[in-house]
């Protein structure tokens, strides 16, 4: 997304902003501390699988931390922003008290802030762009928390704003899924006028939000809100509608859509093909967390059965390994093992997860990898051969790479997730020939306009780069609605 300076100078210059600029010497703003997250303790919120960890900043907090902002002239952390947050005139709305129209900034760009603040990698988007880090080596504004205090404050204000919305072009267009990709296109096609539907085929709305991210980090009350937004908005929402199922691509022109975004996500889950796998009690990280977040396995009064496992291990490093395993520590487990392949460095989950997993007694067990399972005469899990490994030289993530040593070491295990990574949703590339698609099975688009080989189809987020980030979807969605609107434009004459 390209960042428009010329308006942002504008802003900038405006007399509150200035005045604010002269009210806190830049020295001055240089020694204040940045605030820290106040979070639950340990021992007490691994009882609870839907109690949030990170608890959120005061006012007084929140406003003590945008005071470290200097407005920069050129807001590099707005680079780092893969959906251009103009950070610094909400920082400084925070700054200055106006929470609300800190908010409102949020708006402009995110369809989800409060889903931002809280899972977004910002130490690697716009916290690692901040003046502090590039140019003094200093902790960087808490961008993050603070987008997550303005969304709440606005949430819990009761006065939560509703984007303008233009005049309806009586357009309709549609999305396939409904993960952050989608519900970012489907906010900003919302606000050009289009007549937009979501169709989902789980029956809740909000893909991996929902499915995969649990409540103790992002509550579900918080994404329905967010949902509710764009409701209000005139978002229309069909759930339990697989695309290609219940209603083919064709169908659906058929009853006057005219375009349609893609943004079916990477909810395949990769195993490691090792001896053993097929034992029960051996699972995929997907189907575990799916019977947990969406299904309520942890409560009582549902149903859904989910195994509890005393020793746990969860294999992998991503966010998707953290939830897993501090999952079974909420379930329950004596002993919660990470096993991974690499080192904590070479670790792709968020920071503030890892720290999060190691306060709440989740062992790690790294430079690890499993070779083979063994299980009781019930077919059972209950022990693993994991092999030691080391680092060589970077591969092509950039990361050293794992080698193997000849060594060994038998775990004790009644339960195995397995959080290896993802693939991309087949359902859509294989109902649609002349759909191109890579050989990894993401679906081939044209990266300035996110454009499939079909021109009435768009796509985004993580079936077109296999398993990445919220915000880098959600990017994706905005660069699509943009593109798709010029298209639709040109050939309706709108
Ligand atoms: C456990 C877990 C934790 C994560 N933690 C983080 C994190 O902390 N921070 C972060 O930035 N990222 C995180 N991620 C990654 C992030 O959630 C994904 O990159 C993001 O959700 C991708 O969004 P999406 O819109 O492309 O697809 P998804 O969120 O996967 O949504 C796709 C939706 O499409 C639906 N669908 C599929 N096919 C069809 C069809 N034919 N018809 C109708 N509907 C269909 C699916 O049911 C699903 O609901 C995590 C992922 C997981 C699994
Ligand atoms: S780079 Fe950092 S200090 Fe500068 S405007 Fe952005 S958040 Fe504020």
């Amino acid at each position: 997304m390209t960042v428009n300076t010329d308006y942002l100078k504008e802003q900038r210059g405006q007399e509150w902003r200035v005045e604010l600029r002269k009210k806190i010497k830049n020295k001055d703003r240089l020694t204040i501390e940045r605030v820290k997250m106040p979070e639950m303790d340990p021992m007490e919120r691994i009882k609870y699988q839907d109690k949030e960890v990170n608890l959120g900043l005061t006012l007084d907090a929140a406003m003590r931390e945008a005071s470290r902002c200097m407005d920069c002239a050129n807001p590099t952390c707005i680079e780092g922003c893969p959906v251009s947050i103009n950070i610094p005139k909400f920082v400084k709305n925070i700054e200055r008290g106006e929470i609300l129209d800190a908010a409102s900034t949020l708006k402009e760009t995110s369809a989800l802030p409060a889903v931002c603040g809280r899972v977004c990698p910002q130490e690697k988007q716009c916290e690692a762009r901040c003046f502090y880090v590039e140019k003094m080596k200093k902790d960087p504004v808490a961008i993050g928390y603070l987008e997550r205090f303005a969304a709440d404050y606005e949430r819990e204000s009761g006065s939560m704003s509703i984007p303008n919305v233009e005049d309806a072009n009586g357009v309709k267009v549609a999305t396939i899924g409904s993960g952050p990709a989608a519900l970012s296109f489907a906010g900003d096609m919302v606000k050009l006028g289009y007549d937009v539907t979501v169709f989902e085929a789980l029956h809740e709305i909000g893909g991996v939000l929902k499915y995969g991210i649990p409540e103790f980090r992002l509550p579900n009350s918080i994404v329905d809100v967010e949902l509710d937004n764009l409701r209000k908005m005139g978002v229309k929402f069909e759930t339990n509608f697989v695309v290609g199922r219940t209603a083919s691509v064709e169908d659906l022109e058929e009853q006057g859509f005219k375009a349609f975004f893609v943004g079916s996500g990477a909810g395949l889950p990769r195993f490691m093909n090792i001896p053993g796998e097929n034992y029960n009690g051996i699972m995929s990280s997907n189907e575990y967390l799916t019977r947990v977040n969406l299904m309520n396995a942890a409560d009582d009064s549902y149903d859904t059965p989910v195994l509890k496992g005393k020793n746990v291990a969860v294999i992998g490093g991503g966010n998707t390994a953290m939830d897993s395993v501090r999952t079974a520590k909420r379930l329950g487990a004596e002993r919660a093992m990470i096993i991974y392949r690499r080192s904590l460095e070479e670790m792709p989950a968020r920071v503030e997860e890892v720290k999060h997993a190691m306060e709440e007694g989740i062992e790690f067990i790294n430079l690890h990898n499993p070779v083979e399972y063994f299980a009781n005469e019930n077919g059972r899990v209950n022990k693993m051969k994991v092999q030691r490994m080391e680092l060589g030289e970077p591969d092509a993530s950039g990361r050293r790479r794992p080698v193997a040593l000849d060594e060994y070491v038998e775990l004790d295990v009644d339960l195995v997730v397995v959080a290896v990574g993802v693939s991309p949703n087949p359902l859509i590339p294989s109902c649609m020939p002349d759909l191109e698609v890579s050989r990894w099975g993401t679906i081939e688009v044209n990266e300035d306009k996110m454009q499939t080989s079909i021109p009435q189809l768009f796509a985004g987020g993580d079936i077109v780069r296999g398993g990445a980030t919220v915000i880098l979807a959600m990017g994706d969605g905005r660069k699509a609605a943009e593109s798709m609107h010029g298209f639709l434009k040109e050939k309706y004459n709108l």
